[in-house]
């Protein structure tokens, strides 16, 4: 299996400052990685056995299905549903109780290869994240300028870096996190609340001009939250 996909240069994904930088990471794996299924991976055995057992979560799945390369999703699920098959339908002399064949069943549906991947990527950017964050006053600077963070990726750097991160920088760090994500929920909150008031003004005849950035305010909201979209 290639590990490389998983590896993107740090700054790289800050240096844009446009979103979650972390939403960009994740982004950038993702891509790389379903690209890789759906091509290189068709000849690499030990990729296809990891496959056909975990499966694949449904947003995984609808970007496959979003792909150009039909043949290769299709082989892909070919021998995955075999192995589904296998897995719950095999003739056996002793019946497995329905409780552990329903066990099976949600072991197939919880699991995911690209998530499996993704979370395995991220969670070596992440340490060098802090690590950079740490030892690097550039970096620092880098990351305090970014715009905005998803409330998903708050969460995890915080979760993180309490993990490893020593007393000093943690303080630091998360002042940063708080700052980040603050900031853009404040600004979304009012143009959220500019967006209920729209339908008032425009019932009015009122002016609609100042309600631009309010106009994808929900879009925004639901990335901030979910960290799937633009933000
Ligand atoms: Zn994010
Ligand atoms: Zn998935």
């Amino acid at each position: 299996m290639r590990d490389d996909i998983c590896t993107i240069p740090i700054s790289e994904v800050f240096e844009p400052k446009d979103g979650c930088p972390i939403c960009r990471m994740r982004n950038t794996i993702e891509s790389r990685m379903v690209e890789y299924i759906l091509g290189a991976a068709m000849m690499e055995p030990d990729v296809r056995i990891k496959t056909n057992e975990l499966g694949f979560c449904k947003d995984h799945l609808e970007m496959m299905m979003k792909g150009k390369n039909r043949l290769s999703l299709a082989l892909i699920l070919e021998t995955h549903l075999d192995s589904v098959k296998n897995e719950l339908f095999k003739k056996s002399f002793i019946k497995p109780s329905a409780k552990k064949t329903a066990y099976k069943a949600a072991r197939i549906e919880e699991t995911c290869f690209v998530c499996d991947r993704i979370q395995w990527g991220m969670e070596r950017l992440i340490a060098t994240t802090l690590r950079m964050y740490a030892n690097e006053s550039d970096f620092r600077r880098l990351f305090k300028d970014q715009e905005c963070l998803c409330l998903p990726h708050y969460r995890l750097l915080m979760e993180e870096a309490s993990n490893s991160m020593d007393k000093k920088r943690l303080s630091d760090f998360s002042a940063d996190c708080n700052n980040l994500a603050e900031k853009y929920l404040s600004e979304l909150t009012v143009d959220v609340n500019k967006f209920t008031k729209m339908f008032d003004y425009r019932n009015a005849g009122g002016e609609t001009d100042e309600f631009d950035r309010a106009k994808d305010s929900i879009e925004r909201a639901f990335a901030f939250l979910t960290s799937r979209g633009e933000m």
